[in-house]
């Protein structure tokens, strides 16, 4: 199983998005690892999108991460990370399909809603960024064995 880390933006929260954002990733399958709101102390936001640190957009987008309450989750499953970045759709909210997180609720290209890790590198840095150890849960749905097809040697 595969664990991202998944921040639901300040404007997901003022919006009142965060209850409908979650319902989709329960829906699909994903599972809750961890989940809590804060504000994001500035330091952590230069810290996460520090690889985008040389980008016109990198002042503002620090500035709107810590301007209001998120909600950060650990969601886990086989392949959540690429799950969650299809739920999500495309960067841009004026560009993301229809259906998709961003391409539903959104026309902004920088107020997009959500973040979520792009690779396994980048989830392991994000979710010891946002989450101490001990509060990650380890826990097995009991409806996990129709979620997933366990008779075989791995989760199909
Ligand atoms: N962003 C922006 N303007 C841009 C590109 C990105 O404001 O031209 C913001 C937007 O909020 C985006 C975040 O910077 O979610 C990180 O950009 P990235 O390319 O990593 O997109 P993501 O991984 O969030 O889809
Ligand atoms: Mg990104």
């Amino acid at each position: 199983m595969e664990r991202t880390l998944i921040i639901l933006k300040p404007d997901a929260v003022q919006r009142g998005f965060v209850g409908e954002i979650i319902t989709r990733f329960e829906k699909k399958g994903l599972q809750l690892a961890g989940l809590k709101m804060m504000v994001i102390p500035k330091a952590t936001a230069e810290t996460h999108y520090a690889p985008h640190k040389e980008r016109p957009f990198y002042p503002g987008l620090v500035r709107f991460m810590t301007d209001g309450p998120v909600v950060v989750l650990a969601l886990q499953g086989v392949n959540a990370i690429t799950i969650a970045r299809n739920l999500m759709g495309a960067t841009f909210g004026s560009k993301a399909a229809a259906g998709t997180i961003r391409g539903d609720f959104g026309v902004s290209n920088a107020y997009n809603l959500i973040h979520g890790s792009d690779s396994p590198e980048a989830a392991e840095k994000e979710l010891g960024l946002f989450f101490k150890s001990g509060e990650l849960v380890d826990w097995t749905p009991t409806i996990q064995p129709w979620i997933y097809d366990l008779t075989g040697t791995k989760p199909e």
